[in-house]
């Protein structure tokens, strides 16, 4: 068994991503910026924006963190979104999901301009990507895909089981696994809280992408020897031996399936560092569109 470790693999993205900042730095061109607003005060969106933040740094680029209280309407959000989209020096604008339950998710992923969609969640990101033209991908599943890239993990002819539909990792994976480049090339099937059979369909996967939200879900006896296990499950599970009080389970029972696989992300550690560093990516590339 071999781990697809995330910490190197995002570190040897930003390392990357640090020079070439750097090089445009020594032309005279704007380091990348990205504006990311955070509403409320929810524990694990801190600490994801918190390691965003903390990533740009390293890397060199500017960051601006713009925190809104729990209550701010709609319009208030959208207000700040516009300013965002009018501000030349920014580059790449992220609003952190979850969203209050008052705020449409879906109208503020149609408010960020397209250009400065870092996240690849807006529509006309979304439909790019499916017809295979220059995109911003989602963060996630790019993160994998530069992760399965890293380790030169064939990919062709395989068979990818995706387990999870959302349209923030499931779906997208989906798309880029059966895209005509590497990595992609598989032949994919998608299964969902409405699957009969799933076992039987993940016994016949290469490659498994759990991305369902539930810890410890996948057991060893749903898993062929040999195959690819990525793990995108991040759960908060009450654990009293933790100073926080909780550990963090992903989607897959590791002990178990980790002696059956040639690949595997551990959690925490695998997709989790990648999903950031596939971020710092679609911001340098948002700026350097710009030039
Ligand atoms: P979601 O709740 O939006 O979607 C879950 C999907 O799983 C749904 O499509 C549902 O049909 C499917 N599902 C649920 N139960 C199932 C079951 N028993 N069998 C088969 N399918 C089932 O979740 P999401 O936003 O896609 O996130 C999934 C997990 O990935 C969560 O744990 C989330 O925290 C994590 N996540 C991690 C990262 C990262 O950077 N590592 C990023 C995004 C999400």
């Amino acid at each position: 068994m071999n781990l697809l470790d995330g910490k190197i693999v995002s570190q040897a993205v930003k390392d990357r991503l640090k020079i070439q900042n750097e090089e445009r730095l020594i032309q005279g061109k704007k380091a990348p910026h990205l504006a990311a607003i955070l509403i409320g005060n929810n524990g694990a969106s801190e600490t994801y924006i918190g390691s965003k933040v903390k990533s740009c740094a390293e890397v060199g680029f500017k960051s601006t963190l713009i925190r809104l209280d729990e209550s701010v309407t709609e319009n208030e959000l959208h207000f700040k979104i516009n300013e965002l989209n009018n501000d030349f020096d920014v580059d790449g604008i992220l609003v952190q999901l979850p969203l209050p339950k008052h705020i449409s998710e879906e109208k503020v992923i149609e408010a960020i301009f397209p250009t400065k969609d870092v996240d690849g969640f807006h529509p006309e990101s979304v439909g790019r990507m499916v017809q295979g033209l220059p995109a911003f991908y989602p963060a996630t599943p790019y993160g994998i895909l530069l992760m399965l890239g890293h380790y030169n993990i064939e990919t062709k002819g395989k068979h990818a089981v995706v387990i999870g539909r959302s349209n923030i990792v499931g779906r997208p994976i989906s798309i880029m696994l059966n895209k005509n480049e590497y990595p992609g090339n598989c032949t994919v099937t998608v299964c969902h809280s409405h699957t009969p059979n799933l076992k039987e369909i993940c016994l016949q996967a290469d490659i498994i992408v759990a991305a369902l939200g539930r810890p410890e879900f996948l057991k060893s006896d749903m898993v062929k020897e040999g195959a690819v296990v990525i793990d995108v499950g991040i759960t908060r599970v009450p654990d009293s031996s933790k100073k926080s009080g909780f550990s963090i389970k992903g989607d897959v029972d590791f002990d178990q399936v980790a002696p059956k696989c040639s690949y595997i992300t551990p959690v925490p550690g695998g997709v989790g560092p990648m999903t950031i560093a596939a971020l710092l990516m679609n911001t340098f590339k948002a700026c350097v569109a710009k030039d």
